[in-house]
């Protein structure tokens, strides 16, 4: 238990940097620590996370003819070889 605690706390304070108000939620259900509160500050995390994940998916680029995601660096698609 305690070290499920533990990781959705470092879990959390990732989500620090994009979402505070949020964050002080699920610290705060953290903090009390009983069963059910950490699975709903798990649930919310889990919700969380998609939201940076989609954020740095479009953020990243991706190819124009076949949408395949690329590395940041990419200057042709490791699919099908178009110019990124
Ligand atoms: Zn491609």
């Amino acid at each position: 238990m305690r070290a499920a605690v533990d990781h959705l706390f470092r879990q959390g304070r990732l989500l620090l940097w994009g979402i505070p108000a949020t964050s002080v939620l699920v610290q705060t259900l953290l903090d009390r620590a009983a069963d059910g509160d950490a699975a709903e500050a798990g649930a919310a995390i889990e919700r969380l996370a998609a939201a940076p994940a989609d954020a740095l998916t479009a953020a990243e680029p991706s190819c124009g003819s076949c949408g395949t995601e690329l590395p940041p660096d990419s200057r042709f698609c490791n699919k099908c070889g178009a110019p990124v």
